[in-house]
């Protein structure tokens, strides 16, 4: 099998690993410092941390594409997350780079995600857009590096310099330039490390997959849409051609199976060909060289994809209406909290705000922190009788 190049002297727990991989011994290391854990690798402490942060336990509330109370099938931020990092973990072992930093940025990139999915995200940006908006890769950062309380010495779960990088993605250049030496990659325009390009293209194949299972669940998309897409349509005859006789729904999850296999087998293979073709740091770096990334005719199949789930599935008028319902949700909160942020229940509720960026950007990171259920509980509350779900 084509492998990339091994560097021996980075022999881990994994296996060997890439000279191009993130390893402890060229770590930015972390903003405090700690002694090194006695029985896991640096990043599988990463990892830990963040699966046992209360954040991560509140994406299980947090709706991925159809909201909580809609069924108890369909995914949430939290199966989003696990399933964005099994991807991730198949991609960075055939890879040969850091599956452990990978797995972590993979469970952590989507911390910061508001109550509500996308509309929620979209709320919460109008609320904040007189203080720079609000964005979720960005909160994800804060959620690790601020929010998070739970360590006498520090705030945050003080995480490795490379999870967070890799959890940032992006952000604008103001917020970057704020952030000192972790924000200076997006500053410069350079890529992020492979096992970040990793988590970037596992996020996609993941909720691509995932939202046409939840689509075709919920009888918002049907096969004959996906048909039109040439990659499910190869998928499902070969499926079909192999297993005559199987049921619908049998065929259904073969064919999104086989749909997942080609995309990721299409990235390992494709991001190989890239970095033997740029095998020095710089290259790899280079943002414009996308080392991890589809072949150019799958690349083609795959942003065709995405429009027929945002012209079918993401504008569907049933989901539509739900996002109308979580704006609503999270504006009239929002606005609520702004004239009385005493009603809010936080024993380090700050007794004054020094300004208003100051008072908007806590109210922002108490929403961004609730579950849907929550949001709705506190809307139920403070605005009955008109009660929602
Ligand atoms: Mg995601």
């Amino acid at each position: 099998m084509n492998v990339l190049p091994i560097n021996h002297s980075r022999a881990g727990p994994s296996g060997d690993l890439s000279k191009l991989a993130c390893v402890i011994e060229i770590s930015h290391g972390r903003r405090h410092q700690e002694a090194p854990p006695s029985y896991r690798s640096e990043y599988q402490r990463d990892r830990d941390r963040i699966i046992h942060s209360s954040a991560f336990r509140r994406l299980e509330y947090k709706t991925q594409v159809f909201a909580n109370h809609e069924g108890d099938m369909f995914r949430t931020r939290l199966t989003h997350s696990l399933e964005v990092a099994q991807v991730a973990r198949t991609i960075a072992r055939a890879l040969s780079v850091n599956e452990d930093l990978t797995e972590a940025i993979a469970l952590a990139h989507d911390l910061g995600h508001a109550p509500f999915g996308h509309a929620g995200q979209e709320a919460l940006n109008k609320c904040m857009r007189t203080h720079g908006g609000f964005e979720h890769n960005y909160q994800s950062l804060r959620v690790v590096d601020e929010l998070e309380n739970r360590y006498p010495q520090f705030k945050g779960l003080n995480l490795l310099f490379e999870t967070r990088e890799g959890i940032l993605k992006h952000c604008s250049r103001t917020r970057a330039a704020s952030l000192g030496p972790v924000g200076k990659r997006i500053l410069e325009g350079r890529a992020p490390s492979l096992e970040a390009q990793i988590v970037n293209l596992a996020d996609e194949i993941a909720y691509n997959h995932h939202d046409i299972d939840d689509g075709l669940r919920a009888g918002l998309l049907t096969s004959e849409i996906l048909m039109e897409n040439r990659i499910y349509q190869n998928a499902y005859s070969s499926v079909l051609k192999s297993h005559p006789d199987s049921n619908e729904q049998v065929l259904k999850h073969a064919t999104l199976r086989e749909m997942l296999s080609c995309f990721v087998n299409d990235l390992i293979e494709s991001s190989i060909s890239r970095y033997q073709a740029h095998q020095t740091p710089g290259g790899v770096l280079d943002p414009k060289l996308n080392i991890v990334t589809f072949s150019d005719s799958l690349n083609t199949e795959h942003t065709a994809l995405k429009k027929l789930l945002f012209d079918n599935l993401y504008r569907h008028p049933k989901v539509a209406q739900n996002n109308t319902l979580a704006q609503e949700v999270i504006q009239q909160l929002f606005n609520h909290y702004i004239e009385h942020p005493e009603n809010i229940s936080d024993p380090d509720l700050p007794s004054t705000f020094e300004s208003d960026l100051e008072l908007s950007t806590y109210i922002a990171d108490y929403i961004a922190g609730m579950t849907d259920r929550f949001a709705v509980s506190k809307f139920n509350q403070l605005f009955s009788p008109r009660r929602m779900v």
